[in-house]
């Protein structure tokens, strides 16, 4: 285990793990991810649908021509991690994973590194500009070309719309025209308000704390000034380049979209 981390105290990296069915997470974990699955039994098929939309988003925007990835939320490895699937399409894509968990850096170091084209930094989405100005960061990915940001499951941990949009806006203005801002986010659809509360309260108590559900108004609030691109704004299972703008009713799990920069 790295040091200073407690495996007493949940943390939402594990949890995911958890709801992914990987074994790299404590019994703290299990029993937070436990709380979380009977307020919302759904919640293991959001976080694969999740996982679905990064396998589809990443391929296509391989196909696009980019050959540049950074995934900041990386989470724990996992099946079809961003490298494989990028990788797949052009063999020399660089990929650079980003986290601020010490398990998901170290884990991810010995599991995501691959030969140099990927590497895996600490670093914190709330300042952008470290991310984007971290010396193993700029050895690998080439700022003056086209890049794909990730930003998958994570930014429902920023608890103020404006300091998210703030985040988004500071990505989308060091990156290359032709870059990607990629971004999925929890909504609770018709979840009771109560039920919410209680996942909130077991978020609270995690390690990295606090998650903020957002409705798909909020969400276009967030958007407002990128270009997106295929269907917009949509649930994470619709979501395909030539897919129609969604119109069905948004239910609780993930809602997805691809910006243009
Ligand atoms: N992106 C992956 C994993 C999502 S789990 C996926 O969608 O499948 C969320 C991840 O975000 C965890 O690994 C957690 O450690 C990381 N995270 C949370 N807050 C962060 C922050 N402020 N900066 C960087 N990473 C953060």
């Amino acid at each position: 285990m790295p040091p200073g981390v407690d495996p007493t105290v949940p943390n939402v990296a594990r949890m995911y793990d958890y709801y992914l069915g990987g074994r790299d997470n404590y019994e703290a974990d299990r029993d937070a991810a436990e709380r979380i699955l009977t307020l919302m039994p759904q919640a293991r098929r959001w976080a694969r649908d999740n996982r679905a939309f990064l396998g589809r988003t990443v391929r296509f925007l391989a196909e696009s021509g980019v050959r540049q990835f950074i995934d900041i939320g990386t989470g724990l490895p996992t099946q079809e991690n961003v490298h494989q699937v990028a990788q797949r399409v052009h063999p020399d894509a660089r990929v650079v994973y980003v986290d601020n968990d010490a398990v998901v850096v170290a884990h991810g170091r010995a599991l995501l590194a691959r030969n140099g084209a990927s590497i895996v930094i600490e670093g914190d989405m709330h300042r952008p500009r470290d991310i984007l100005g971290h010396p193993e960061l700029r050895a690998l990915i080439d700022l003056g070309e086209p890049v794909a940001v990730l930003l998958l499951a994570i930014v429902h941990f920023v608890p103020d719309l404006a300091q998210a949009r703030r985040i988004l806006g500071e990505l989308a203005a060091g990156l290359a025209p032709g870059s990607y801002l990629v971004v999925s986010h929890a909504t609770p659809g018709k979840v009771g308000r109560e039920v919410v509360a209680e996942g909130r309260e077991v978020y609270s108590a995690a390690a990295s704390g606090g998650i903020t559900p957002r409705s798909p108004k909020e969400l276009a609030a967030l958007f407002d000034g990128l270009d997106l691109i295929g269907p917009g704004l949509t649930p994470v299972n619709h979501w395909a380049p030539d897919a129609p703008p969604y119109t069905g009713e948004v239910e609780a799990g993930f809602l997805g979209a691809v910006a243009r920069v």
